[in-house]
């Protein structure tokens, strides 16, 4: 599943070709029922967009955020526009991302492509095999009611020790892996992110917060944005099984990274065996000589 990495991997890459001027909209048969998953008031149609300008893309956690300007909107005066601005949320879900296509490079015939950004040169497809991603074109308005349910990006100044120590007082009986994977908390934290994180920072991630001293706060906070960090700078993470490809195409590099995750050895001691257990139904993987 794409973590904060990945999606930050994927916005970077598309952000360097804008501005995109969008000549039209193309999208699968399936493509509805993404946006059915927004929940969000006001979904305007997809071909809204045609003819405006991609100025943007932003992130927060694992949304992607287009910002499309000089929108025709001709829709009811409830809706909230003054700038002629939509946005397109987008989340990947399990297997979904975007890729680049250059006009000139039709000898590549995509799969699973469910909505594309077409350009005069290029497009932005958004390939989706599993198809738990969502999508949706929504106002300013309703774009940030729906970010509202989402706690500080994990690369935000807002994610400190002071947060996480709110976030460890409001769940004292929960792990601090299911914690950290609480999207309402650390938005952008997905599993092998959140078991690498308790690895560097040496805490079992079956430790309850209430358990946590209040030095090791700081070390989480520090850990958080190491193991982030590299990730992104390996232009995300995919597993040897396969999966996770990012903008360009190519499969990311922070495989080498982890230390637990999917490993046989620890990668810290380079003696233990790591150990693999469930939180929450989620395969969990520590080292028990690193780890306390
Ligand atoms: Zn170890």
């Amino acid at each position: 599943m794409p973590e904060l990495a990945e999606v930050e991997t994927i916005r970077s890459q598309l952000q360097r070709f804008l501005p995109l001027e969008i000549v039209n909209i193309s999208t699968s048969s399936f493509a509805n029922n993404f946006i059915k998953k927004t929940k969000s008031n006001f979904p305007f149609p997809l071909p809204t967009i045609e003819g405006s300008s991609l100025i943007k893309i932003n992130r927060h956690g694992k949304y992607l955020i287009f910002q499309f300007n000089n929108v025709s909107i001709n829709v009811s005066s409830n809706v909230s526009n003054d700038q002629n601005q939509l946005y397109l949320l987008s989340h990947l879900g399990m297997s979904g991302y975007w890729q680049i296509r250059q006009k000139n490079n039709n000898s590549i015939k995509l799969k699973h492509v469910h909505l594309s950004l077409v350009g005069k040169d290029i497009s932005f497809d958004y390939i989706d095999p599993r198809r738990f991603g969502m999508f949706a074109l929504m106002d300013q308005k309703n774009l940030k009611l729906k970010l509202t349910t989402q706690g500080p990006d994990l690369t935000s100044k807002k994610l400190n020790t002071t947060h996480i120590k709110k976030a460890l007082l409001r769940y004292p009986n929960r792990s601090l892996k299911k914690i950290l994977l609480d999207q309402t908390l650390f938005a952008g934290m997905g599993n092998y992110l959140a078991n690498e994180v308790c690895a560097h920072a040496r805490i079992l991630p079956c430790r309850l917060a209430k358990d946590i001293l209040i030095q090791e706060v700081s070390t989480i906070n520090k850990t958080i944005k190491k193991v982030v960090n590299i990730a992104i700078k390996s232009k995300g993470t995919t597993l040897s099984k396969g999966g996770y490809k990012n903008a360009e195409g190519e499969f990311g590099k922070g495989i080498n990274n982890l230390v637990v995750f999917y490993q046989e050895i620890c990668g810290m001691c380079g003696q233990e065996k790591v150990v693999k257990t469930y939180i929450d139904g989620r395969g969990t993987y520590y080292c028990p000589k690193c780890q306390h």
